[in-house]
């Protein structure tokens, strides 16, 4: 992930469908994420007008290493068809062994827990 410093407001998401709408046609806040199926799709966008990157992490039992990175993907260049591929292959787990892989430690909160920060201010 680019942003250390960054603090994300993760919100759970229903379906793959649902994520693949919110990844490919919404510009969210920088300090976004979304949370499906043990998964956590950050954004790692560098500004509100960049384009819709987003860090992938797949959530881990191991308390030292709770989260790895397996990829980071531009959603912002999907089209809705495109996003949803992505989603499913990475539920799948078709990206748990990317070369990508490694541990990561972001600092996530809940949207009762963030409120409101300099991003979505
Ligand atoms: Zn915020």
């Amino acid at each position: 992930m680019f942003h250390d410093k960054r603090i994300w407001c993760v919100q759970p998401t229903p379906s793959a469908e649902e994520l693949a709408r919110y990844l490919t046609e919404h510009t969210m806040c920088c300090c976004c994420g979304f949370e499906l199926g043990g998964y956590l799709f950050l954004n790692d966008a560098t500004s509100a007008d960049g384009a819709q990157e987003y860090a992938v992490l797949r959530k881990q039992d191991t308390p030292d290493a709770p989260y790895v990175q397996i990829e980071s993907i531009t959603f912002g260049w999907c089209d809705f068809a495109k996003g949803l591929q992505y989603v499913r292959d990475i539920l799948a787990g078709r990206y748990d062994t990317s070369e990508f892989v490694r541990p990561v430690r972001p600092q996530l909160q809940t949207s009762h827990e963030h409120g409101r920060c300099h991003f979505c201010a």
